[in-house]
């Protein structure tokens, strides 16, 4: 008979059970492995020989047979190691299991015999749970990371030795005090109180966090822009914890868990830089891992400098923005991870960012130029576009005060649990934003002022059916701000100047 160690492996951000067997027979003392291992997995044979080799431990004198099943799924890191060796060390009868339980088993070995970290621990203890397992052996630095998952023991250790003696009956020695991961909100450390003098530009940042409208902000540099986006996650709701669940996850498969880290409580903030490859931002690389607009889901997009990202990459971000989720295919894996993100664009007015200054020399071909750089199609998922204005001017104009993230959030938690309740039995819809046009002609009612205003203005402008409807949503999420059922005359004043108009009554982005 073979014996069993049971492990787990990723697809995505969701782990699924492999049953690791291994059976010894006549021959040469090799391993060979088989079910579709990737590289990492065939190394595992180095590793644990000379692991085993290593301590009071053997490679037994016969061949050994791994059989990852099932076959027919891809399976790849380095994480098979542990399970491995358990199943030689079981199958060999140099260990006995004495517990007589089913533990799930995960964790790297290094040639000595010590446990090493790995990645996407925490999807794989969520499957531990969800295949009716208890009991999870997982490196001493998972610990944390695995110990979210509700009724499941996690036991973590620093070498195989230790992991075998615990088999063999020897009592757990508790590495640390594992703090329970209760639910209290997330200490942020920036605030929307350091913001001074930009409160028309607030008050759309609110609306845009409100209805979970993307936001894009044009203005010299200086005036703010990035201080104001980096505050925006601040002021989103708190993360459910199935929110939290799944950011996490999503971090855990990416590696980017920190040691410390329980369940990510702060909703993402991702800033990549205009050099970032279409890779890097979308997600690919040998084993199509997630890229930063997965990093982002339930949080914030920031890309600062918005002309200065390649045409290709920006245009990339169309496709994942409409389905809110993104399918990485490489020649190996074909992953799918979720993309759910509030974009934030920051751009200059001009090459310089001086445009309508006197310092300014750029000609109007230069500025139209920079201006095309992005696409129609991604302005047009931009609700809200405005300028910002540079700091000291405003000085001069109105009283300023500035507002705490607290006192912000609140408005958006109000104005969000209208929404909530709104689009609760329609699947796959939390804002505002989010609307097809079918639900914007069921829920965006006017009051009759209001809709002499939109009518005034749709035929004055001109608008395409997809402006218009653009306009309707920024203008419910203005009337739920103030918990009201109809669209008033005000909220559509309001979203008429939240994409900011020339003369000619075009988009700021035409001249
Ligand atoms: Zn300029």
């Amino acid at each position: 008979m073979a014996e069993i160690v049971k492990s787990f492996a990723i697809s995505g951000v969701d782990g699924y059970l492999v049953d690791v067997e291994t059976k010894t027979i006549a021959g040469m003392p090799v391993m060979s492995i088989v079910g579709l291992g990737d590289t990492a997995v065939k190394e595992a044979k180095e590793r644990v020989e000379s692991a085993l080799n290593n301590g009071e431990f053997y490679f037994p004198q016969k061949k050994v047979v791994i059989n990852l099943a099932p076959g027919d799924m891809k399976k790849t890191g380095s994480h098979f190691d542990l399970p491995i060796a358990l199943g030689i060390l079981l199958e060999t009868e140099q260990i006995t299991n004495r517990r007589g339980e089913d533990f799930g088993v995960i964790g790297e070995l290094s040639l000595n015999g010590r446990l090493r970290s790995g990645t996407g621990v925490l999807p794989m203890a969520i499957a531990a749970r969800e295949q009716g397992l208890t009991r999870l052996i997982v490196p001493a630095e998972n610990l944390r990371e695995a110990s979210v998952v509700e009724g499941l023991t996690v036991y973590g250790f620093n070498h195989l030795k230790e992991v075998a003696e615990f088999l063999e009956g020897k009592p757990y020695q508790k590495i640390e005090s594992l703090e329970p991961p209760g639910w209290e909100k997330p200490p942020y450390d920036l605030d929307f109180a350091d913001v001074q003098e930009q409160d028309e530009i607030i008050d759309y940042v609110v609306i845009a966090a409100s209805g979970g409208h993307n936001l894009m902000m044009i203005g010299t540099p200086g005036c703010g822009k990035s201080m104001i986006a980096q505050r925006i996650s601040t002021i989103l709701p708190t993360m459910t914890e199935e929110e939290a669940m799944e950011v996490t996850k999503i971090y855990s498969v990416a590696g980017l868990l920190r040691n410390k880290d329980q369940l990510i409580k702060e909703r993402p903030f991702r800033a990549p830089h205009h050099n970032a490859s279409t890779n890097s931002l979308i997600g690919g690389g040998n084993t199509a891992i997630p890229g930063e607009i997965s990093l982002a889901h339930h949080g914030v997009l920031f890309l600062d400098e918005m002309a200065e990202f390649s045409k290709k990459t920006l245009e990339a971000l169309r496709q994942p923005m409409e389905d809110r989720k993104v399918t990485i295919s490489r020649v190996k894996y074909t992953n799918t991870y979720p993309a759910n993100f509030m974009l934030v664009a920051a751009m200059n007015p001009c090459p310089c960012g001086y445009f309508g200054n006197l310092q300014c020399k750029c000609s109007d071909y230069e500025v139209v130029k920079y201006r095309q750089k992005i696409s129609g199609p991604i302005m047009d998922r931009m609700d809200i576009q405005k300028t910002v204005g540079s700091v000291n001017i405003m000085e001069f104009n109105k009283e300023s005060f500035s507002r705490s993230s607290k006192e912000l959030r609140e408005r958006v938690e109000f104005s969000r649990n209208l929404q909530k309740k709104r689009f609760e039995n329609i699947g796959g819809i939390s804002c505002n934003a989010e609307m097809n046009h079918a639900l914007i002609k069921e829920y965006c009612e006017l009051e009759t002022e209001g809709e002499r205003l939109i009518q005034q203005a749709y035929e004055r402008f001109q608008y395409s059916a997809r402006t218009f409807h653009k306009y309707m949503k920024v203008a419910r999420t203005f009337a739920d701000m103030d918990g009201a059922a109809k669209i008033r005359k005000e909220d559509v004043a309001a979203a008429l100047m939240a994409r900011d108009l020339d003369k000619e009554g075009k988009s700021l982005m035409v001249l």
